[in-house]
């Protein structure tokens, strides 16, 4: 019998690793980078009330959320688009800029869904390794730039290694690619990053037509569930995304838990704090047992556990932490809540490079 065939950038594809899941319920989950904290009472509250009119559409390129957002980064609502999640944004995004036998290049590693993103759209993923203290090689990105490049994706902090990418090796990447090479710079943890060095997205934005940044609301702001991710672009760019966008695609529930969720931001903001404090904490102490941390600016830490990798994750299962293993490479370690972090803390004591 002859089944249908899918094209063969699609059956060639790796699957996207989710995050393992408790099975029960005294694990803590420290596989996905999400906010150990429930969702704020206000928030809640919201969300019961939008499930009272769940019989009708949301509205179609959320719309209220997109102009509080296009008021806050000062581009209106013609520079904003929303999805189900960044994932989803960035994948309009590639469908809307990329061809077969397009360049995407980003640093590697770093966050796993961009090679299955780009080989999606039958464009060659460009990866450049990172440089010491797992920090992005802006200067060799800029170099691996071709004149099939469409796209270049920054992700700072990176995801899984943590390092933020400084304003001024961005500032010194943007002179040198070519104004039609779209440059995203993926900012998921950008609320947790202290680096006082650090790129500051929006400005870039403000002088260059060609940056995208990339947001979501499932870190900081505690609503992975609900799935609610958006881009800030120059109005041209932010109306190709929209075009290759679903209609409705973020559901109601989730538009209007987005919309208290900017209203209730200082509360918000009081927890990534709690958090990043928490994260200091971590990996000062990790450092402390021998480990080499990187730079950790988002709400996680990484192991380079090499060979030890698959290892250390069992262990960690096998006493309820669920962590991120990279087969080969590390581990990584989102921060959870302060009992989580503990144990955690526990047992890298006993695993202790040398030890
Ligand atoms: N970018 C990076 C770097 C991430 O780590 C993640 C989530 N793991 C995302 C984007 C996507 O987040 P979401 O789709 O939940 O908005």
């Amino acid at each position: 019998m002859t089944q249908p065939r899918p094209r063969p950038a699609v059956a060639s594809l790796p699957a996207y690793v989710p995050g393992a899941r408790p099975s029960d319920e005294r694990a803590h989950k420290l596989s996905s980078n999400e906010n150990p904290y429930p969702p704020l009472d206000p928030v809640r509250a919201v969300i019961a009330e939008a499930a009272g009119r769940v019989n009708r559409y949301p509205e179609m390129f959320a719309d209220t959320l997109v102009a509080a957002l296009g008021e806050r980064f000062g581009v209106g609502p013609a520079g904003v688009v929303a999805s189900t999640g960044s994932v989803a944004v960035l994948s309009h995004l590639l469908q809307a800029y990329c061809e077969p036998g397009d360049q995407v290049v980003t640093a590697w590693r770093s966050f796993e869904a961009y090679p299955i993103l780009v080989r999606l759209q039958g464009a060659e993923h460009v990866q450049v390794p990172l440089a010491s203290g797992a920090r992005h090689d802006l200067a060799a990105m800029a170099d691996a730039v071709t004149d099939r490049t469409r796209a270049v994706l920054v992700c700072t902090p990176n995801n899984p290694t943590g390092p933020a990418v400084h304003h001024d090796e961005l500032v010194a990447l943007l002179a040198s690619v070519p104004e039609d090479v779209v440059v995203v710079i993926d900012e998921a943890y950008v609320e947790f990053i202290t680096d006082p060095r650090a790129a500051d997205g929006p400005a870039l934005l403000a002088e260059h037509p060609n940056v995208v940044l990339l947001r979501t609301f499932s870190k900081a702001y505690g609503l992975a569930g609900l799935r609610v991710g958006y881009a800030v672009a120059h109005p041209e760019v932010a109306a190709a995304v929209r075009t290759a966008a679903t209609p409705f695609g973020v559901n109601d529930l989730a538009q209007t838990a987005a919309v208290a969720s900017l209203t209730a931001e200082d509360a918000l903001l009081d927890r990534v704090r709690a958090v990043v404090a928490e994260r200091e904490r971590v990996a000062g102490a990790l450092r402390g047992q021998g480990w080499q941390v990187p730079d950790a600016q988002g709400n996680f830490v990484w192991l380079p556990t090499g060979d030890r990798t698959a290892e250390l994750a069992s262990r960690a299962a096998a006493r309820g932490l669920l962590v991120r293993p990279f087969a080969g490479e590390g581990v990584r370690v989102s921060i959870g809540s302060p009992d989580a972090n503990d144990a955690v803390l526990a047992l890298t004591a006993e695993w202790a490079p040398g030890e």
